[in-house]
């Protein structure tokens, strides 16, 4: 069943459910995003720092696909924070992906303690927003005091926050603040890496409904009106993660998965990682 799309602050519509390449290798990833597309996702998440652009590039090229019928995100890496540095590297994503624009461009991270305010680099993503060249900009990684600096010092509302979030790190505050200035959260790292999935409150709830527990957390997710877009490197995977829209979970299934949430990250904390490539 189709993919639903969410309506960004400034009218672009999004498909919920896309694909992540975090962690694809380079010379695999052409291959992979293939199938994806195969499979029918029409959203693909990439990354400058996951040094699998070009690959994402090809498989879009070589797919058939009209190029507007993709949605395609990728994100300004942490070297690059500088106002000429962002501008340059976003030439250089296009060059990579082999397109003339961009869907959604993202700041990684905030990166505390840098020489760089993220202020400044936010008005690069204005100036390259209003350069036509990208649909829609946005943030990952910020926590509300980023947010509210970015609205009381820059013009633009980011159009998307993509942050951390699954059962055991389920950020009810912060998307809650997201939502409130209209900024749609995108959940990264949705079934954290795998870790979830043996939680017997999640494996009960997938057994009665004859679904898996990926498929299960991802539900979650989409109930709760957050972007996904999980990785799999193996098509049978990619096609259980893409089959959530013929399902729903209950009430109280959704509270006993948000239940599970003990603040457990798995990737590093915003507040804290300044790591520069
Ligand atoms: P994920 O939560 O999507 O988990 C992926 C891993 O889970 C796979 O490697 C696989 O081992 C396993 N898996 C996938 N489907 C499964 C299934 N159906 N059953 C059992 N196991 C399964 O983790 P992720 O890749 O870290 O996150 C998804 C995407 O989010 C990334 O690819 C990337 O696009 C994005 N992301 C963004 C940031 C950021 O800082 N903005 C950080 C991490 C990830």
């Amino acid at each position: 069943s189709a993919v639903p799309t969410i309506d960004l602050n400034n009218g672009v519509q999004i498909p919920q459910l896309g694909f992540g390449v975090y962690q694809v290798p380079p010379e695999e990833t052409a291959e992979t995003v293939a199938t994806a597309l195969e499979v029918g996702y029409r959203h693909i998440d990439t990354a400058e720092m996951y040094r699998n652009e070009k690959g994402v590039g090809e498989a879009i090229a070589r797919s058939g696909i009209d190029r507007g019928e993709i949605f395609v995100t990728s994100k300004l890496n942490n070297g690059f924070h500088r106002r000429d540095d962002a501008l340059r590297a976003f030439d250089q994503t296009l060059a990579d992906l082999g397109t003339d624009y961009l869907d959604l461009f993202l700041i990684h991270w905030p990166l505390p303690g840098i020489d760089v305010d993220y202020v400044e680099t936010w008005k690069a993503m204005e100036e390259i927003y209003a350069g036509g060249r990208c649909k829609a900009i946005g943030v990952s990684n910020f926590n509300a005091h980023h947010l509210r600096k970015l609205f009381s010092e820059t013009q633009v509302r980011p159009a998307v926050n993509q942050i951390e979030v699954h059962p055991y790190l389920a950020q009810d505050e912060l998307r809650a603040f997201d939502a409130e200035h209209e900024i749609v959260t995108e959940a990264w790292s949705p079934i954290a890496q795998g870790k979830v999935l043996d939680d017997p409150a999640i494996t009960g709830i997938a057994e009665r409904l004859e679904r898996t527990p990926a498929q299960v957390v991802l539900r979650w997710h989409v109930q709760r009106g957050d972007v996904v877009f999980p990785k799999s490197s193996s098509r049978q995977r990619m096609e259980e993660n893409f089959a959530l829209f013929d399902f729903e979970l209950t009430t109280s299934d959704m509270a006993a998965l948000t239940g599970l949430d003990r603040g457990e990250r798995t990737g590093p904390d915003p507040d804290t990682f300044n790591y520069i490539p």
